[in-house]
């Protein structure tokens, strides 16, 4: 007789078997039924400026504009015109509800629903007639005021003074979503603030940030001499990883729903060793799926570009082509929220923790980042001639300064309790912030620092790709000429210059992309003042000499951040160590870089992306949503330690015992089998009581002592709990293990 859990097991692999993979429906022309092109239906569900432009007054279009360009506040009749403009878009296409749509400190976004249905009142004596119509005013739409008392705020408000606002993102626009059974909201993505006017949310600050970073790139280009160039936006293109599992298989695993990973587990004999899943074929269910998110994520405007199997089995990825920074992050976000959703009507689920599965592949959000002009050119493209492009070595030279210099931020702004698992483990970067450049580039900035010629550079063997910035010739004739890029990968770099852009690849898999990209922002912005005050303290800012001299001095500065070798290696960390870079093991230790005193300056005085209350709100909730995960873990790992492993445990003991006692003669097999189970049985009750002990303990104590308590007792006592359980698991007779094993959730 299998067991209760077995039999679980058995059904959900089957019916992961039978289960027929689901048709979607591309978008085909009315007329005569062919398949309609990506570009017919891109941003079909998004109010566009150029649809503005064409249902709005001219004058109150430009108003608009100029809004956007910082250049006035939005009136009323503008709100108002816009915002009736958006109502019959929106109810034309089937729309009943409006949210303000907004991203609270939780790395998810939020939402609360209002009807466009309003009443309207007669007074006829004393009779009252009402009539019903929809309506969506100008205040509506330029904000609303949730009651947000129960969101993370660190501090930044008392529950009894909740009063919190959200207000229309002008620059990002509406659109609308398409919900289960026909239902469609209008969304109106907005930034969040509370009562006196402090950022509750991510979006706030990430704003301030490309502002910032706006102010002082315009400052640069124009001390060169380029007052052509009027706004420089960050840009920003999200690769996003996560796995897929079968949602039966999932639904088996108290640890995964709760806590997003498993916190026990043996890695199968076969997992990632032999390279076959990355870029192999999408399987065909995981296929339907992505392609299902892509068209509504097409719809909604977000441009999905690319999609392919990831290392790890059952691990994907999916990326866009890159946008302006804070609408990339919205497109993130929503990217995860579909992804989410459509998962589920493919009985799969997305799991975006960034350390799923112990000794496999975790996730990341690799946050491709650069600078451009309002003439659309890349900062970062280092052209032909990379050492003789004294703009882009400026620029380059003040992303490096800033990031030796905030390299604690850049550490902080990836702290979480999900990705310290990753950090540091299986290829995943480690927890010291360091740069790659690429031979060539790390050669032009060698040889600035030293004053000297570039060297020659060698030309690249056959079929190579590491050096140079022309086309290979693979000496293969009837293949055609390849572009080769400068740079070469590394991906061990946590902050790799890939080309024309930096890859801050760091940043866990699960987390908004909104507060690590307003750390570059602001780090680039203490950079450039950097480079700045230094090209003015010389005799001609913008001659060469001036430039050689002060990116001389500048690079030298921050020499110690390039790394160009192995980022996995224990070396590294030696000579990282050496050099004097920080690295911080815990998360703790990463909030704490925050409120560092030179930190603390850059962000609140030096480029203003953040006041005190809102450096030291964010500080807390860092803080706080640690300690709640933390205990959210341990708690369930309680759970499933005392409920389901140690029972099952027993009762395949028992099961051993009885064939002591029907035995004629003495069942030596039977008794060793017993006997290997003690020792991590006694191993797992003592390590979890271990756990319940030291959550109990600082139970009352605060969120920061809690904090740094949890991250140094309690990770190292759920590891050793999770060994002893995983010995257990190895000796277990299958029909009693009571979850699906690591092979059910990894191959199916
Ligand atoms: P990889 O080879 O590392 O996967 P890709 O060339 O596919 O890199 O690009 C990864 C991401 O980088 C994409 O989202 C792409 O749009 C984005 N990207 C490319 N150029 C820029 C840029 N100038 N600024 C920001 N992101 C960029
Ligand atoms: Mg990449």
């Amino acid at each position: 007789m299998p067991s209760v859990s077995q039999q679980q097991r058995a059904d959900a692999i089957k019916s992961f078997v039978d289960r027929v993979s689901r048709n979607i429906e591309y978008p085909k022309s009315v007329h005569d039924g062919t398949p309609s092109k990506p570009s017919q239906y891109f941003a079909k569900n998004v109010l566009t400026m150029e649809q503005l432009q064409s249902c709005l007054p001219k004058p109150v279009f430009e108003r608009l504009l100029a809004q956007q360009a910082g250049q006035q506040p939005i009136d009323r009749p503008t709100a108002d015109a816009v915002a009736h403009a958006a109502k019959v878009w929106a109810l034309e296409r089937g729309a009943t509800h409006f949210t303000h749509w907004f991203q609270p400190q939780t790395n998810a976004t939020a939402e609360k629903h209002d009807s466009f249905l309003s009443l309207k009142y007669h007074f006829n004596g004393s009779l009252i007639f009402t009539t019903a119509m929809e309506s969506f005013s100008g205040k509506e739409l330029m904000q609303a005021e949730p009651d947000a008392s129960s969101f993370p705020n660190g501090g930044c408000r008392s529950t009894f003074e909740a009063r919190g606002y959200t207000v229309w993102d002008t620059n990002s626009p509406m659109f609308l979503q398409e919900g289960p059974h026909g239902t469609k909201t209008l969304y109106i993505p907005s930034v969040f603030i509370s009562y006196n006017g402090e950022a509750l949310d991510e979006k706030t600050i990430l704003l301030r940030s490309g502002e910032a970073v706006n102010r002082k790139s315009l400052e640069l280009l124009h001390l060169l001499g380029q007052q052509n160039i009027r706004k420089v936006v960050p840009t920003l293109g999200c690769e996003q990883e996560f796995f897929l599992l079968d949602r039966l298989t999932y639904s088996l695993r108290p640890d995964l729903k709760l806590t997003g990973r498993s916190l026990l587990g043996c890695v199968p004999p076969k997992h990632q060793q032999l390279e076959d899943h990355y870029f192999g074929q999408i399987p065909s269910r995981v296929l339907a799926c992505l392609s299902e998110a892509e068209l509504e994520l097409w719809k909604l405007g977000v441009p999905i570009k690319t999609r392919h199997n990831e290392v790890a089995p059952q691990q994907f990825e999916m990326a866009p082509i890159f946008e302006e920074a804070s609408v990339a992050v919205d497109h993130n976000l929503l990217t995860m929220e579909v992804l989410h959703k459509v998962a589920h009507r493919h009985k799969l689920k997305a799991l975006f923790h960034e350390k799923p599965f112990k000794g496999v592949n975790g996730s990341g959000k690799h946050c491709n980042w650069s600078l451009q002009t309002d003439s659309g050119e890349n900062l970062l493209d280092p052209s032909d001639k990379p050492e003789e492009n004294y703009r882009f070595l400026l620029f380059l030279a003040a992303i490096l300064w800033g990031v030796n210099e905030h390299q604690g931020l850049l550490r902080a702004a990836i702290a979480s309790s999900s990705n310290q698992w990753r950090l540091g483990a299986n290829e995943a970067p480690p927890s010291i912030i360091s740069v790659f450049m690429g031979a060539q580039l790390n050669e032009v900035l060698e040889a600035l620092e030293e004053g000297r010629q570039v060297k020659e550079f060698p030309a690249p063997k056959v079929k190579s790709i590491s050096v140079g910035g022309k086309n290979i010739d693979l000496k293969i004739h009837n293949i055609p000429q390849v572009n080769r890029d400068a740079t070469d990968r590394n991906r061990t770099s946590p902050f790799a210059f890939t080309g024309n852009k930096f890859e801050f690849r760091a940043v866990g898999s699960k987390q908004s992309p909104s507060f690590p990209v307003a750390i570059i922002n602001a780090v680039t912005t203490a950079g450039l003042e950097r480079v700045i005050g230094e090209l003015k303290s010389q005799p001609n800012p913008a001659s060469i000499d001036s430039i050689k001299a002060c990116l001389k001095k500048v690079l030298k500065e921050c020499h110690a951040i390039r790394f160009e070798g192995d980022g996995y290696s224990a070396e590294w960390r030696a000579e990282a160590e050496r050099r004097g870079l920080l690295h911080i093991r815990t998360e703790p230790d990463a909030f704490n870089q925050l409120i560092s005193k030179k930190n603390k300056f850059m962000l609140t005085e030096l480029t203003g992306i953040m006041t005190e209350e809102e450096l030291e709100s964010r500080f807390h909730v860092m803080n706080e949503k640690f300690v709640k995960d933390m205990v959210i873990e341990a708690k369930t790992l309680e759970m499933i330690v005392n409920q389901l492993v140690i029972p099952a445990t027993f009762a395949y003991r028992q099961e051993l015992f009885s064939v002591f006692q029907a035995a004629a003669t003495w069942a030596a097999a039977e008794r060793k089998a017993v006997e290997a189970l003690n020792k991590p049985l006694e191993d797992c009750q003592q390590g979890i009581e271990k756990v319940t002990e030291l959550v109990a303990k600082v139970e009352a104590e605060s969120d920061i002592e809690k904090a740094s308590k949890l991250a140094v007792g309690l990770v190292p006592l759920m590891e050793q709990t999770r060994l002893a359980v995983d010995t257990i698991e190895a000796k277990l007779s299958d029909n009693h293990y009571p979850m699906p094993k690591y092979t059910e959730l990894l191959f199916n």
